[in-house]
C-alpha cells in the first residue's frame, strides 16, 4: 500500500457515462476512494456520474483503473473522461445529490433477477427481510419495469406509493450499506402487500403464498403478478392442470415456458451444457430452449410434438418462494388469451384472465411497462436471441457508426419492435407484438412515447419497412416534421446482424424468413443480398411461387404445398394424402391462383418449409406462426447426413428452385424414406443451398463474410448446418448475438441504415 501513498498530491475530474445510476455506483465509488485513501465526492448528473478525487498519484490511478475493473454488477461502463484540476486541500470523501441541468443521456438499468445477497436474507428466520417477496437492493431488482420517468430516483418509479420506514431510510442514507439509494428498496414494514384474490378477485384471508401454492398443488391455474406481467402457472408435472390451462387459454399446440426452482432441477429435465448454465443464471434469466431428457417428469400437454422445453430460473423472491412452497417445477406462461398482449395492470388482468385463472396471486405494486420473458437458444456455443425483452431492454446496443441525428425505426409487422438511437447507443424497445391487434398498437405508442422520454430522444430521422399496409408504416407516415427513409425488410434484417457483431459490412447477406415486400414489388424472403450498412443488391433468391389466397397460405401450410407441388409437377402431381385429404379445394385454389386471384409471387423461405411439412403430413393447418417449420425442424433425425441436389440456375441473378427440391422430398417419400429421415435431408439440402449460393458469390464478388439473418434461422438443425458449412468453406459467418434474427430486430437494422445514409460522422 505504501507505494498508494508516495508522492505530491493530485486532484482528477472524471465523468463516467453508461449505466452509471440506479446500480450503486456512487457508494462503490466512495467504498474504493475511502480504502484509498483519498478525499473528494462523487454525484449523478444528466448524463451519468461525475466525480473528483484527490490524493497521491498512484492512489487516484488505482481509483480510475477500479472504476473500469470493480464496477458494481448492474453498472455498465460506457466511457471515463478525466482532467487533472487544481487541488482544494479538503477533507473525507463525500457522496452529493443529483445535479438536474444539462442533457439527459443517462442509462436506465434492465430489471435483474434477485440477487443472491437478497435472496439469503428472505431465507434467514432471524433477518427483518425474512420471507420478505419484494426483497431487492442495489444490485437487484426491479428497474424498467417500474421506471415512470427519468432521472431515475423512487419518486418517479411506481414505488413512489410505499414511503420507506425508518429502517429502510437508515439503510438508503449509509453509503456503507448495499441498499445506498436503491431506489425500489422496502421491506415487510413498508413495502407492497402480497395478496391472493379468489376466482371472483375477492380477497382471500390468511397466508397468500401458502394459498396460492395449495390451489397449484390441488391443480387449479394461478395468475401471478411477476416483474413486467401476470404469468399463468400450473404445476408442469400435472396433465390435467397444463389441459386445462391450454383449453381455458384457447391456446392449443404452443409450447409452455417453465420455471424450475434451480439447476439441479433442470438438469433432471434438460440436457445443459456450461455455456447454457451461464445463459440460464445470468442476471437477465431468460428462457432458454433446452433439449428435453427422455423421460421428463413434464405432462406431455407441456410442449406437445417438441423435443425442445423452454426454461427458466426464478428471478425474483416471489418466485423462489412459490416454487419452494409448491415443491416441483411450474409452467409459467404468459397472462394472456391466446394471441392478446400479457396483462399488466391490476384491473385488466382481473377481466381479462377471469375465467381462465382461479385465483390471483398478486400485489399493490403497479407496472410501469410491460415486459415478456426473453427468450434464448444455443447453437455451436452461439447464442440465438428468440424473443428479447425483460432483463435486456433497455441496455443500448452499441452502433458502428455515429448516428448524426436522432433516428427512430418503427420496426415491420409480427413480433415488432421499435428502436431510437444517437450518436452509437441504440435502444431497442421491449418486445411489442403483433401490431395488427388493437390493444398491441396501444401499446406501441405508448413504448415510443415512454423510451422518448426516459431518453430524451426526439427523432428527427424516422426509418420504416417498405409495405404500405404494416401499422408501423403509416405510423411513420403520420408523423409530423419529420425526414422519412424506406428500408427494404431483408437489408433491415441484414443490418441488424452487422450492428449485431460490430461491422459495417460489406457481407454476403442471407436473409431466410416468411415475407417481406422486395424492392420489385412481390413478397421476398428467400434471399442473397450483397450488403452493407447503406445500400443492399439482391444476387440470389428463392424462385418466387403464388402464395395462394395470400395470407391463408401462411395459416395453411397445405395451400403452400399445392403452389409448390404443382410447380414441381403440373398437372401430373403424385396422389399424396395431404391432396386426397384437401379434395376439391386443392384443384380449386390452384385455378384460382393461375387466374392471379389473390395469389401474389413470393421467393419466401418460410413458406417453402411450410410445403414440406404439409407435403411430409405434420400438417395441413397451423394454430400460431411458423408452427408448421417448427414441426419440421423438431421431427427431423438430427443423425441423418443425406441431402438432395439442387441446381442453382445462373445469370446476373442466380436462382434456386424450391420446387425442385420439394419434388426430391416427394420421390423420396414416396420411395419409402420415413418422415424424420426426409425432414432431416430437407434441412441438409437447404444448408448446402446456403453455402453452394455463398461460394458462388464469394467466386464473383471476393467477400468471405457471410451474415445470417431472418427468422427461418431461428431453427437450429438449419442454422447448425449452416454454420458447419460456411466455416468449413472458409467463410468468417456473423449470426445475431443480441437481438432476434427474427422481425424483432428489425427496427434496429433501419435505424442503423437510416444513420449510414445520414451520413457517417466518423
Ligand atoms: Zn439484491
Ligand atoms: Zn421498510
Ligand atoms: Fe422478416
Amino acid at each position: 500500500m505504501d507505494d498508494l501513498k508516495g508522492g505530491a498530491p493530485v486532484r482528477t475530474r472524471a465523468h463516467v457515462t453508461g449505466i452509471v445510476q440506479g446500480v450503486g455506483f456512487r457508494p462503490f465509488v466512495w467504498r474504493k476512494a475511502v480504502g484509498l485513501g483519498l478525499a473528494g465526492f462523487v454525484r449523478n448528473d444528466t448524463a451519468g456520474v461525475v466525480l473528483e478525487v484527490e490524493g497521491a498519484p498512484a492512489a487516484v490511478t488505482a481509483l480510475l483503473a477500479a472504476l473500469h475493473t470493480d464496477a458494481p454488477p448492474l453498472a455498465r461502463v460506457d466511457q471515463v473522461r478525466s482532467r487533472e484540476v487544481a487541488l482544494t486541500g479538503e477533507a473525507g470523501f463525500s457522496v452529493q445529490f443529483s445535479d438536474s441541468t444539462g442533457p439527459r443521456d443517462v442509462l436506465v438499468s434492465p430489471d435483474a433477477a434477485t440477487c443472491d445477497a437478497c435472496l439469503a436474507e428472505v431465507r434467514d428466520p432471524v433477518d427483518r427481510r425474512f420471507g420478505h417477496v419484494f426483497a431487492t437492493c442495489t444490485h437487484c431488482g426491479p428497474r424498467y419495469t417500474i421506471v415512470r420517468d427519468v432521472p431515475y430516483d423512487r419518486q418517479r418509479t411506481t414505488m413512489a406509493g410505499f414511503p420507506l420506514c425508518p429502517s429502510c431510510q437508515a439503510e438508503y442514507d449509509d453509503p456503507g450499506d448495499r441498499r445506498f439509494h436503491a431506489q425500489p428498496l422496502c421491506c415487510p414494514a413498508c413495502g407492497p402487500r402480497l395478496a391472493l384474490l379468489d376466482a371472483d378477485g375477492q380477497p382471500v384471508e390468511g397466508d397468500a403464498l401458502g394459498g396460492a401454492a395449495d390451489l397449484l398443488r390441488a391443480g387449479g391455474v394461478l395468475a401471478v403478478k411477476g416483474l413486467g406481467g401476470f404469468h399463468l402457472a400450473v404445476l408442469a408435472a400435472d396433465e390435467a392442470a397444463v389441459a386445462l390451462l391450454r383449453r381455458r387459454k384457447h391456446r392449443e399446440d404452443r409450447p409452455f415456458a417453465l420455471m424450475v426452482a434451480d439447476l439441479p432441477g433442470i438438469r433432471t429435465l434438460c440436457d445443459v451444457d456450461p455455456g447454457e448454465e451461464q445463459l440460464l443464471v445470468a442476471r437477465a434469466r431468460p428462457i432458454l430452449l433446452l433439449r428435453r431428457r427422455i423421460g421428463a417428469a413434464v405432462a406431455p400437454s407441456v410442449a406437445p410434438g417438441q423435443r425442445a422445453l423452454g426454461v427458466m430460473l426464478p428471478y425474483t423472491a416471489l418466485h423462489h418462494r412459490l416454487l419452494a412452497e409448491v415443491g416441483g417445477p411450474l409452467v409459467m406462461t404468459s397472462g394472456n388469451r391466446s394471441d392478446e398482449p400479457i396483462a399488466y395492470e391490476d384491473g385488466d388482468a382481473l377481466q381479462r384472465l377471469s375465467g381462465v385463472a382461479d385465483a390471483w396471486l398478486t400485489h399493490d405494486r403497479p407496472i410501469r411497462t410491460r415486459v415478456d420473458d426473453s427468450v434464448v437458444r444455443a447453437v455451436r456455443g452461439r447464442v440465438v436471441p428468440i424473443r428479447r425483452s425483460r432483463g435486456y431492454v433497455p441496455d443500448p446496443l452499441t452502433l458502428p457508426l455515429e448516428a448524426r441525428r436522432t433516428v427512430l425505426g418503427c420496426g415491420a409487422s409480427l413480433k415488432n419492435t421499435f428502436c431510437l438511437a444517437r450518436g452509437r447507443h441504440a435502444f431497442v424497445s421491449h418486445h411489442i407484438g403483433d401490431l395488427d391487434d388493437y390493444s398491441t398498437y396501444g401499446s406501441y405508442l405508448d413504448g415510443i412515447d415512454h423510451l422518448r422520454r426516459l431518453f430524451d430522444l426526439q427523432p428527427v430521422l424516422v426509418a420504416h419497412d417498405l409495405h404500405p399496409d404494416y401499422p408501423s408504416t403509416r405510423y411513420a407516415a403520420e408523423l409530423p416534421d419529420v425526414e422519412r427513409v424506406a428500408v427494404q425488410h431483408h437489408h433491415a434484417h441484414v443490418a441488424a446482424c452487422l450492428v449485431d457483431n460490430g461491422v459495417r459490412g460489406p457481407v454476403i447477406g442471407v436473409a431466410l424468413d416468411g415475407s417481406g415486400l422486395g424492392e420489385d414489388g412481390t413478397l421476398w424472403g428467400g434471399e442473397f443480398l450483397l450488403a452493407d450498412l447503406v445500400t443492399a443488391t439482391r444476387v440470389a433468391h428463392l424462385q418466387p411461387v403464388p402464395l395462394p389466397g395470400g395470407d391463408a397460405a401462411t395459416r395453411q401450410p397445405w395451400r403452400m404445398a399445392a403452389s409448390y407441388l404443382d410447380a414441381a409437377y403440373g398437372a401430373d402431381v403424385p396422389a399424396l394424402e395431404v391432396r386426397i385429404r384437401q379434395g376439391r379445394r386443392w384443384d380449386h385454389v390452384l385455378s384460382a391462383a393461375a387466374a392471379g386471384l389473390n395469389a401474389p409471387l413470393s421467393s419466401s423461405a418460410g413458406r417453402l418449409f411450410d410445403a414440406v411439412a404439409a407435403v411430409l403430413g405434420l400438417r395441413d393447418a397451423v394454430t400460431y406462426e411458423g408452427q408448421a417449420a417448427v414441426e419440421l425442424e423438431q421431427c427431423a433425425d438430427e443423425g441423418e447426413t443425406g441431402s438432395y441436389p439442387v441446381r442453382v440456375q445462373g445469370g446476373p441473378i442466380l436462382e434456386v428452385p424450391g420446387a425442385e427440391l420439394v419434388r426430391a422430398v416427394v420421390q423420396d417419400r414416396l420411395a419409402g424414406a420415413s418422415v424424420p429421415i426426409v425432414a432431416a435431408r430437407f434441412h441438409n439440402a437447404m444448408a448446402d443451398v446456403v453455402i453452394d449460393v455463398c461460394s458462388r458469390l464469394r467466386g464473383a464478388h471476393g467477400l468471405d463474410v457471410v451474415a445470417l439473418s431472418g427468422g427461418v434461422f431461428q431453427n437450429a438443425l438449419l442454422l447448425g448446418r449452416c454454420l458447419d458449412g460456411l466455416q468449413g468453406a472458409g467463410f468468417e459467418v456473423l449470426t445475431h448475438r443480441q437481438v432476434p434474427c427474427n422481425d424483432g430486430g428489425i427496427s434496429l437494422g433501419q435505424v442503423a441504415v437510416a444513420a449510414a445514409r445520414d451520413g457517417s460522422a466518423c
